[in-house]
């Protein structure tokens, strides 16, 4: 076989390989800028679990609710800080949420 072309065949790979990497790389960072974005506009409520309906915010405050989720009370926005209220329940993570509930 001749080297040469064995050898632009390699840089031929190598660059589409290189190519590949980069477009993958970006597509995974404009992925978690979007995800980022989505999240600042909002306020995870964490249900707390605990005997008294306790839920905290990822403002910093925390939030006792008599019976029922946020959702099921009504409430659509955080009162402390404002931002669209977003509750996660026990076991579940952020992005099952979104898949939850959109
Ligand atoms: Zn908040």
């Amino acid at each position: 076989m001749n080297s040469k072309i064995v050898i632009r065949a390699t840089r031929e790979i190598r660059r589409l390989a290189t190519d590949a990497l980069r477009t993958a790389e970006r597509q995974r960072a404009e992925y978690a800028d979007a995800e980022a974005k989505q999240y600042q506009d909002l306020c995870i409520w964490t249900d707390m679990d605990d005997d008294y309906g306790g839920w905290e915010t990822s403002c910093g405050e925390a939030f006792c609710l008599v019976d029922g989720t946020p959702r099921e009370n009504k409430m659509h926005f955080c009162p402390y800080c404002g931002r669209k209220l977003k509750e996660v329940r026990e076991n579940e993570t952020i992005s099952s949420v979104f898949e939850r509930n959109g």
